[in-house]
């Protein structure tokens, strides 16, 4: 008896269908696996052995082949279990091959028969989706997830069991309910730039940063209020797009960050490693490869607080991922991708001790400091486009009564500046300003005589690199666009020019 069971894979953060063909014939007792499994696959065969005698079936006792096709992907992690044992129950005449048809089956399968939680079950509904498959069975921890697809019917399962009368109809479970989460967009921990107080230049900064998805560097001394800034910024930026939020939620998914009841994630991440994480937890890979801290600040913010006390080659190891918006890592069994279209977010102190350029009480000489800040490769230096100082607040700010500009107001800002420029990038494949290359720079960013000459002048007394030239242009077309102007002025020129970092950084 023949039988086959439709079930998914996960490649990066996409799926992939797999069909799962069973075969029993007669002759020498053997259960065999086939189609380029890894180890995980392999060991199915005493979970689906074990399980199915525990819930009560005969194993045959004849020449068993289960095939995951296609052969030229390999396979790997514990969801075929479910699906392999379906194949196995349907051509054991066990389960009515109709009600198989147009299934997506997933799940990992305990000894007892319960089925366990996956990772990546949402991508592969996104996937069953797409191939026009209308139901899919999977573990009961993972339904919520399968659920924030719409037009795909999610039938959670807790045992084999319930998965076989289902599929024969004796004892039918109704597709899963998706709870409605209200979508605030409100604030993890209460963050809010109502609660900061002072600090114009770097709220400005901030808030132009946004508009504009720009990286952000803040340096100042210690306890100033740089991190409270930066986790203020998931609330100044728009909620995702629903198209977003699938791509992100996946992302968490595939990574097995997504809980029981987890709901569709409606802000950006806002992710922060200790400067002590290795460069594969930040940029994603492993023997058997997930998605990195730069994965799951995709769409978001990535925050590194302390910057200059990471390891220069985890750094590093940014650069390339922050110029592709992906992340590609090889292994000899296939390339996986992973999305990290991210806006980076450093803090760092001035200097070893925190305290400059408050002379009077910075103990560090001129070369200790100097050889702080350059734990920052010029390169990454490079790519920081927008450079604040956040200086401890005077008393004056610390005794004034009264909130300042809540995140709502500025949030509106954000939003009208991120429409201008998706109008203006529509169909050419990025969306912000930060994104544009040198032809677009020319296109988008074209100065008139009298404001070009100053600009020269200005670029010249400060000895300004190119890439230096088009991170300013860039950061001064964001200005314009928040002041609404179609045409970059001095005004915005010149701000742009006072968060350069050559500034800061001597
Ligand atoms: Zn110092």
């Amino acid at each position: 008896m023949f039988s086959k069971v439709l079930s998914f894979g996960i490649r990066g953060i996409e799926g992939f269908c797999v069909n799962v063909e069973a075969d029993i014939s007669d002759g020498m007792p053997v259960f065999e696996l086939v189609g380029y499994l890894s180890g995980e696959v392999r060991e199915a065969r005493e979970r689906v052995r074990t399980a199915l005698r525990n819930c009560g079936y005969d194993f045959p006792v004849k020449r068993i082949t289960l095939n995951l096709s296609p052969g030229n992907i390999r396979k790997q992690g514990t969801g075929y279990d479910l699906p392999m044992a379906m194949a196995l129950l349907a051509a054991m005449g066990e389960i009515e091959a109709d009600g198989l048809a147009g299934t997506m089956v997933i799940g990992e399968l305990k000894l007892n028969g319960e089925v366990g939680r996956i990772d990546g079950v949402l991508p592969m509904v996104i996937c069953a989706r797409k191939s026009g498959i209308k139901r899919c069975i999977v573990p009961a921890g993972n339904a919520a997830e399968g659920a924030m697809v719409d037009g795909v019917d999610i039938i959670a399962v807790s045992d084999l069991k319930q998965a076989v009368d289902h599929l024969n109809g004796t004892a039918l479970i109704k597709p899963y309910e998706r709870k409605e989460s209200p979508g605030n967009g409100t604030g993890k921990e209460g963050a809010d730039l109502k609660y900061v107080r002072g600090q114009a230049m770097a709220r400005r900064g901030l808030e132009i940063a946004a508009c504009g998805m720009h990286n952000l560097l803040m340096v100042g001394a210690p306890g100033a209020g740089k991190s409270m800034l930066a986790k203020c910024l998931p609330t100044i930026l728009p909620p995702l797009t629903g198209e977003e939020a699938l791509e992100v939620s996946s992302v968490y998914s595939v990574a097995g960050l997504l809980g029981e009841d987890s709901e569709l994630m409606d802000l950006r991440p806002f992710v922060s490693p200790h400067h002590t994480v290795t460069d594969i937890a930040m940029i994603g890979g492993g023997s058997y490869p997930r998605p990195g801290n730069i994965s799951l600040a995709h769409r978001g913010v990535l925050f590194l607080d302390e910057m200059a006390e990471f390891s220069r080659y985890t750094l590093e190891a940014l650069r390339q991922p922050l110029e592709d918006r992906k992340i590609t890592i090889n292994r000899n069994y296939g390339t996986y991708v992973y999305p990290a279209d991210i806006m980076l977010v450093g803090a760092m102190n001035p200097c070893p001790c925190g305290a400059y350029p408050d002379i009077a009480r910075c103990s560090c000489t001129e070369t200790s400091r100097r050889k702080y800040m350059s734990r920052l490769s010029r390169p990454l230096l490079d790519r920081m486009d927008i450079c604040v100082d956040v200086h401890r607040l005077g008393y004056e700010d610390m005794m004034s009564t009264g909130e300042a500009e809540p995140s709502s107001a500025v949030r509106e800002r954000v939003i009208r500046t991120h429409r201008i420029q998706n109008e203006r990038f529509a169909g050419s494949g990025i969306l912000f300003n930060s994104q544009m290359d040198s032809k677009m720079l020319g296109r988008y960013c074209a100065l008139s005589g009298e404001v070009r000459d100053w600009f020269a002048g200005v670029l010249k007394q400060m000895d300004i690199s190119a890439r230096g030239y088009g991170k300013i242009l860039k950061v001064a077309r964001t200005i314009a666009d928040i002041d609404e102007r179609e045409e970059i002025g001095r005004e915005h020129l010149a701000e742009a020019v006072s968060f350069n970092n050559s500034q800061i950084m001597g």
